[in-house]
């Protein structure tokens, strides 16, 4: 991909990634023992757009293992095909305020707690059509291909090296397997998530990714739908809540973005509707959670206000002008902008009193780029709460050239 130097974005970038290198603390991950191999100063971050265009620096094209990052997007390929009930049914939704690999499953149910930590992606992997491991495991990798927009390979070697290191995930399996969770045997379900989590990404790939899901489904480079909107807003749902394992509630007050990090060094992060962002740096802080990625995100959010909770500045008006006929009978109001609940609330709670008895009011929609679903149904419904009320007969007209009020 061509580097564009006058890109602005890069040259924020640029600045975010060289403040992360005073950072020196944490470590590369070596109970997976491969994994120890990784280079402890590689650092990239790259953004992606809703609109699909990528601005990336540092070592962004460098390839690494996916590992965790890898379970919410497996997560919103099992959403799409069964649903968030099905799913429920098997792996829960609620933070478990503990490590990645722990032993936590719902006393109750023998569920995993979310699909964030080991237990819960291993369920998660078990659920996917296919009756071996490398069926399911096809089945992730052209999911991830699709979110990622290319073809991506595996790292054999890393692998290897967990398959042979990777009891601990096994003892997850088989106790979700007596639990009545797991969609399949362990060695079935734990050979395909450790494949799952051998695929090769680069932090390019992984702001594609995000970005897939802040465009609610859509991957933005290649226009294809990867999953469903729901499915998007369910993931990002749980990637807020449990996406950073025991620092999930700390990361949302800092950074404020849903989020998902992995040994391998690798970090997502998605601004719904707007963009998002991967990071690469194998050094990890005693969690699991990349120190240098942690600390541009949470620079980026700081400096930026890009927490999905920062309070918005007022937007301007929806109404643009407003007119009235000589004879007072007839009121015409142009919107503009993109109307969602509060400005629908806006005009009709400021226009109504201002409409004669026996008048006509005409809500131009012309300047309207977007109507939300709330907006459009409090719009809908206009008619019938002017209209024929005691005396008052008020004709409502909703002039919509564009169609912004398409019920969709
Ligand atoms: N493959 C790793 C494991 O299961 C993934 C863990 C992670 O990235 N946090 O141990």
């Amino acid at each position: 991909m061509p580097v564009d130097l006058r890109d602005p974005v890069r040259l924020l970038l640029d600045t975010v990634l060289a403040d992360a290198r005073v950072h020196e603390e944490g470590a590369v991950a070596d109970y997976i023992p491969e994994l120890a191999n990784a280079d402890p100063d590689a650092l990239g971050i790259a953004l992606v757009s809703t609109r699909g265009v990528p601005h990336e620096a540092g070592d962004s094209g460098v390839e690494f293992t996916i590992q965790s990052v890898s379970k919410p997007f497996a997560y919103a390929l099992a959403l799409d095909l069964f649903g968030i009930d099905a799913v429920s049914e098997h792996v829960g939704l609620e933070p478990s305020g503990e490590p990645f690999n722990a032993i936590s499953l719902d006393e109750a149910s023998g569920r995993p707690m979310n699909p964030m930590i080991n237990a819960g992606a291993i369920v998660t992997t078990s659920l996917l059509p296919g009756a071996t491991a490398d069926e399911k495991f096809a089945v992730v990798r052209t999911g991830l291909e699709r979110f990622a927009g290319r073809e991506l390979g595996v790292d054999e070697a890393v692998f290897a090296s967990e398959a042979a290191t990777g009891d601990r995930n096994r003892a997850l399996a088989y106790l979700t397997r007596s639990a009545g969770t797991l969609g399949s045997t362990a060695e079935v379900a734990t050979t395909a998530y450790f494949r799952q989590c051998s695929v090769l990404v680069t932090a390019r790939d992984l702001a594609i990714m995000a970005a897939t899901l802040a465009t609610g489904g859509v991957n933005p480079v290649t226009g294809e739908r990867v999953i469903s909107e729901d499915a998007a807003r369910w993931t990002m749902a749980v990637m807020t809540g449990c996406g950073m394992y025991d620092a999930s509630g700390t990361w949302l007050v800092r950074v404020g973005l849903p989020a998902k990090s992995g040994v391998g060094g690798g970090i997502v992060a998605v601004q719904p509707g707007q963009f998002g962002i991967g990071t690469f740096s194998p050094r990890l802080d005693a969690r699991g959670n990349s120190v240098r990625g942690v600390a541009m995100l949470e620079a980026l959010s700081r400096d930026h206000g890009l927490h999905m909770l920062a309070h918005r500045e007022e937007p301007l008006s929806p109404i643009g002008a407003l007119s009235r006929s000589d004879d007072g009978m007839e009121t015409v109001a142009a919107l503009r902008g993109e109307l969602r609940f509060a400005a629908a609330e806006e005009v009709l709670t400021r226009l109504a009193p201002l409409v004669r008895d026996d008048g006509t009011l005409v809500l131009d929609f012309s300047s309207v780029t977007s109507v939300g679903p709330a907006a459009t149904r409090l719009f809908r419904a206009l008619p019938g709460l002017l209209g024929p009320v005691e005396d008052r007969h008020i004709q409502v007209v909703l002039h919509d050239p564009e169609g912004v009020l398409d019920d969709d």
